[in-house]
């Protein structure tokens, strides 16, 4: 199969086109469609399988589909938010956002620990729409807020065994009462420990198991 296959938008396909990527990954082939379809994703996928662009590139399309063109931060409330265990996580996933993003009029940015909150805390109150956070710096702006989760639409959780391996269960969990419960949520993990299967029942709502 072909991505021109997948239903992605012009701007998206070209963005792949200019990486050089013809076809997708198994992950790829199997999670867009749902995603695209609006349904909640648990996939089990390890690093190296692609798995970052199979959630990235169908959010995209979907926030595409809903983008707004106001310049006002106001109008640029929080859309998608990607949770990861690390700041090196963080950083990746916020480079392939702008990799596949590239032709899209939608902000982004990403917060981590280890470094100044005030760079962040100003892109933030500029206006993005799309926001790739470590659990723990993610709350240290809501508590200065900085952020407003409430207009979330789409919650990503990266590494999801990761993330409880490093005890962030607790922040996951005051994050998650944040969130609106009408909302897609799409969960990855190398793993699955019944931690994991539980957060799943938390978290998700009648998902498709993606496997690779
Ligand atoms: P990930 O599993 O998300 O860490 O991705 C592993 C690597 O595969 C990254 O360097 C991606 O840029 C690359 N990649 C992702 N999707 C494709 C694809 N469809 N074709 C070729 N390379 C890809």
């Amino acid at each position: 199969m072909s991505f021109t296959e997948l239903n992605l938008t012009p701007e998206i396909l070209r963005a792949i086109a200019d990486q050089g990527y013809t076809d997708p990954t198994p992950i790829q082939t199997q999670a867009i469609p749902h995603i695209l379809e609006g349904r909640d994703i648990m996939g089990a996928a390890q690093t190296g399988t692609g798995k970052t662009a199979s959630f990235t590139l169908p959010m995209l399309n979907l926030l595409q589909s809903g983008a707004n063109t106001s310049a006002s931060p106001a109008r640029h409330p929080i859309r998608t938010l990607i949770l990861v265990p690390t700041r090196e996580l963080a950083i990746q996933v916020h480079e392939s956002v702008k990799t596949y993003g590239k032709y899209l009029p939608l902000r982004y940015a990403a917060v981590y620990g280890g470094v100044d909150m005030e760079p962040q805390t100003r892109e933030l109150r500029a206006g993005v729409e799309i926001l790739v956070a470590t659990p723990g710096r993610l709350l240290d702006h809501v508590q200065q807020k900085a952020i407003n989760l409430s207009k979330v639409e789409i919650l990503i959780l990266d590494e999801a065994d990761r993330m409880l391996d490093m005890g962030f269960l607790p922040d996951i969990k005051r994050i998650l009462a944040l969130l609106p419960s009408q909302r897609q949520s799409l969960m990855f993990s190398a793993t699955f420990s019944d931690e994991i299967k539980k957060l799943a029942g938390k978290l998700l709502r009648e998902p498709v198991l993606v496997e690779v």
